[in-house]
């Protein structure tokens, strides 16, 4: 049985508090509020805790569990690897069948034009490999002044320094004299909350403008690339008017600047399609993935590259000194691969795009005449509910946060995971919840902003 005995949580709870430093997280409020919460066991989309209690998981862990708990095809692609082969690396001229099977893979799926991949662990450490590869690029390419990163406030591309750098989370920046020099920001498409008296697409030109304005600033023969997630997902599930990316591409190509569109959460179906390159008509030149990759059950992630840079790595590079251990580890390669297949045996792209997803989107409009409720969006399998005083003018509360977390502390004691971002409540399911699963979710929401109100 998952369900233990409340000695046996309140230890682990305990050497939890004691020991581990956990990411994101405020340790002495976590002490203060009785310790983490044990997740014990999980099953489709249902999480089971240390007590017995059953938790519908909203945010497929952390963006990532696209193919559900549970999934013995995973499981067992990661046992039969291991026994075959449990490591070997792929540095100095070695591959293994996993790691090559899964580039072609990845070449095949990916939009045209992306066809070679390198390899890594998290979303944090593409974004780190993607740095040293666009300047080592850019020397190749004798233009060794394009040094430059811009991407957008409140972003979010991982927690390691060149990755933090590249986020736009101002908390993140405040704690580690970050961004690194060389990292810039402009405003992004967030219409609900930047958007004034402008329209939509007004505010997605606006945005795409103050890109162009910092391109001008800087210098365009100073500047190497501009990163952005397709719709921004940590940020508060922030859908850019379909006025921005076009606009963005544009300025990209205009400038010669290459852009890359951090795929970490939308790519694998999230936004119903393969890639969320191709829900909003992108063309990146470079492409992190991680999460979904795997649906999260082995840690691996892949920078997507173009043929204009790795045409130039190849050609006239030589050897890349950048690597890690892990890069191509076979066992998370063959669970990625086994992970593709099942999304394309269950056909669960398809299926978000026609079917759950206009599904799950109808359920969230449900939630916009509520009275907490300023604006709800969302694509696919991505929602955002703003919690707001005031729907006509788009006020927020007092003491933005306050309210959001409130809520979600309501949703969680109702059994549903959902994350807030300030007063902006997240929903990213599992790809595989079923519409009684995603009325649940929705019926567990309303009874959370009901209890906020
Ligand atoms: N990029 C995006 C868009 C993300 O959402 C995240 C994580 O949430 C990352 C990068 C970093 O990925 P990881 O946590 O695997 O390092």
């Amino acid at each position: 049985s998952t369900q233990l005995s409340r000695n046996e949580t309140a230890w682990w709870r305990e050497a939890d508090a004691k020991h581990h430093l956990h990411p994101f997280t405020d340790t002495k409020g976590l002490a203060n509020e009785g310790g983490s919460r044990i997740i014990t066991k999980a099953e489709g989309v249902w999480l089971t805790d240390s007590e017995g209690n059953r938790i519908l998981d909203g945010m497929a862990g952390l963006w990532c569990v696209n193919m559900g708990y549970g999934r013995k095809e995973l499981a067992l692609a990661a046992y039969d690897q291991m026994l075959e082969l449990p490591y070997y690396n792929t540095f100095f001229k070695t591959a293994t069948p996993p790691s090559v099977e899964l580039s072609e893979k990845l070449a095949k799926i990916t939009p045209d034009g992306l066809n070679h991949v390198f390899y890594g662990s998290s979303g944090s450490d593409a974004n780190d490999t993607i740095v040293r590869m666009v300047r080592h690029f850019w020397n190749l390419a004798r233009k060794p002044t394009k040094k430059i990163f811009i991407s957008r406030n409140n972003a979010y591309h991982g927690s390691t320094m060149a990755a933090a750098s590249l986020g736009g989370m101002a908390a993140m920046h405040g704690q580690a004299d970050l961004p690194l020099p060389g990292f810039e920001h402009v405003m992004q498409p967030y219409w609900f909350d930047l958007g004034g008296d402008l329209t939509p697409d007004e505010l997605g030109l606006k945005a795409a403008e103050a890109l162009e304005n910092r391109i001008l600033i800087l210098g365009a023969q100073n500047v190497a690339a501009f990163i952005g997630e397709p719709v921004q997902g940590a940020g508060g599930v922030i859908i850019p008017p379909e006025s921005y990316w076009p606009k963005v591409q544009e300025i990209c190509r205009k400038y010669d600047i290459l852009l890359i569109a951090d795929e970490v959460i939308c790519g694998f179906g999230r936004t119903g399609n393969w890639f969320g390159c191709e829900t909003f008509g992108i063309s990146p030149d470079i492409m992190p993935l991680a999460k979904g990759i795997s649906s999260g059950y082995l840690p691996l992630s892949a920078v997507m590259v173009g043929e204009r840079v790795a045409g130039t790595l190849i050609e006239d590079g030589g050897e890349f000194y950048h690597g890690f251990t892990y890069s191509g580890h076979p066992v998370c390669c063959a669970v990625a691969l086994a992970n593709i297949r099942l999304m394309e045996e269950e056909n669960i792209v398809e299926k978000v795009r026609s079917k759950t997803g206009p599904y799950l989107q109808a359920k969230l409009n449900e939630l916009a005449d509520h009275p907490l409720v300023g604006e709800v969006r969302g694509v696919g399998f991505l929602g955002a509910i703003e919690l707001a005083k005031d729907k006509a003018t788009r006020a927020r509360f007092a003491d933005v946060g306050t309210t959001g977390a409130l809520c979600k502390d309501y949703a969680t004691g109702n059994g549903l995971i959902m994350r807030a971002v300030g007063d902006t409540l997240v929903v990213s399911p599992p790809l595989i919840m079923s519409k009684p699963e995603i009325d649940e979710l929705f019926k567990r929401a309303r009874l959370s902003l009901d209890m906020t109100a």
